[in-house]
């Protein structure tokens, strides 16, 4: 690739930005309070210096202070996947919180259980607990799976993501040593007191960490979807929870972003048997819900412990958990938005989008690669894909990752931030993603001419 010609691209998108997005970039300068003058210092990763300010969103369309209008393919990093302001979530949330009344009282509605049922039936776990974020889902589980167990470690994938859990910001290094991932802020202890890292489809590297008997469980993603898309290779995941029986740590599966293989994840789709399972994001249409739920097995041991502080200051739960509202919305969006039918359509539109891709990288003869996870698309600057997060790590390209998300932005068109990720929502259109196609494939014209 001629770098020279990205970076004289690079520039010309960035000031092609500037002119389209005044307000935003108004509104950023001005923000005196705000660490790194964003509410949440990852908006930071918009490309372009500073990012879009929000006027509306609806369904996949997002429009920002200029008056600029976006159809939105990060649709908030999979917190959207509902499309934005789901009518159906909306309705339910207005009539529990204004109609009705009641935002956050430490009292159940019936709402709860229909969800925990619904949960059960999409995912196979029959006991349910709820939280206000995938991470939180995710740290609990982890505190029961320790309990349970009576060991102290976990086995994270290098370079998975599940949050900001202090135990999962690990890689494995080239030998073969748990380390802190790059980058990670204040950890409280050094991190391989906590966590032994493997390489996703590696079973070796399995093998190996659990070898020592002090893991308590193995948490990943069923295919990991925060450093590009990384496929299961056939037999990893059956060899997965096998080495996890043999040596009695749970397997716990964390779907947040996977739901995107379909109404029931990849659990339902591949016939996963997790211990214990997480989700967040998307089920309440992007009201913060999340939850975990764990198996008759898992109960029965955690019912042993009756020392364990499960409803008070044990270290398990948040004061607003569970609340009516994210309940309601939870409800509203698993029977009404996020259906069998919209997750139909949701694939069918990724699967346009990614041969729309995969036909651009043949024509113009890129050595890239394009992979799919049911609603699901990302392409990743090499090909073959990558095969474990190491891997996928050591192709990132930034420079290129600016241009193509910059040229999109400038047309009309979000990616999102973090990676080259594209997300369908029930809105989403067959035209949406020929879009995305014409534009991609004027952005690597542009690029190789
Ligand atoms: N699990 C996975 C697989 C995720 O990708 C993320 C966030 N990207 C989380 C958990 C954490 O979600 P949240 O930041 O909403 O708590």
């Amino acid at each position: 690739m001629n770098r020279e010609r990205l970076s004289a691209l690079i520039q010309t998108e960035r000031e092609l930005y500037l002119s389209r997005t005044s307000a935003s970039r108004a509104q950023y300068q001005a923000a005196d309070h705000l660490l790194g003058r964003v509410p949440m210092t990852w908006m930071n990763k918009w490309p372009g210096g500073y990012p879009l300010a929000l006027r509306d969103a609806r369904g996949c369309h997002v429009t920002d202070i200029d008056g600029n209008e976006y159809v939105d393919f990060a649709l908030g990093d999979t917190g959207a996947m509902a499309g934005h302001s789901p009518t159906q979530t909306i309705r339910a949330i207005q009539e529990r919180i204004g109609n009705l009344g009641g935002i956050t009282t430490m009292l159940p509605t019936a709402d709860a259980e229909w969800v925990g049922a619904e949960l059960t039936r999409r995912f196979g776990l029959p006991l349910w607990s709820f939280t206000l974020t995938a991470t939180d889902a995710n740290r609990w589980a982890l505190r029961i799976a320790r309990l349970v167990t009576g060991r102290p470690r976990i086995l994270t994938f290098s370079y998975g993501y599940h949050g900001s859990v202090d135990e999962t910001l690990a890689v494995l290094d080239a030998e073969g040593r748990t380390v802190a991932r790059s980058g990670s802020v204040g950890p409280p202890v050094s991190v391989d007191i906590t966590t032994r890292a493997a390489e996703f489809n590696d079973l070796a590297s399995v093998e190996r960490a659990l070898a020592r008997g002090d893991v308590a469980a193995v948490l990943t993603e069923p295919a990991l979807t925060n450093m590009g898309i990384v496929l299961p290779e056939p037999g990893f995941l059956d060899g997965l929870r096998a080495a996890c029986t043999a040596h009695g740590t749970l397997l716990i599966i964390d779907e947040t972003h996977t739901i995107s293989a379909g109404p029931g994840g990849c659990t339902r789709e591949w016939g996963l048997h997790p211990d214990l399972f997480v989700i967040g994001k998307a089920i309440a249409g992007g009201v913060p819900a999340g939850a975990y739920g764990i198996s008759h097995e898992v109960a029965g041991a955690l019912a042993d412990h009756a020392e364990a502080d499960l409803v008070d200051v044990g270290g398990v739960g948040g004061t607003l958990a569970g609340n009516a509202m994210s309940t309601a919305a939870m409800r509203a969006t698993l029977h009404r938005v996020l259906t069998d039918q919209a997750f139909a359509h949701m694939i069918d539109v990724a699967t346009v989008f990614r041969q729309g891709v995969e036909q651009v990288i043949r024509r113009h003869a890129m050595p890239w690669s394009v992979a799919q996870l049911g609603a699901r698309v990302e392409y990743r600057f090499c090909d073959p894909s990558p095969r474990t997060g190491t891997e996928s790590n050591a192709v990132y390209d930034g420079d290129l990752e600016e241009y193509l998300h910059l040229y999109l932005a400038n047309r009309g068109v979000l990616m999102t931030p973090f990676h080259n990720m594209a997300l369908m929502c029930p809105e989403t259109t067959l035209g949406d993603a020929e879009r995305h196609t014409r534009l991609f494939e004027d952005a690597v014209a542009a690029l190789n001419a």
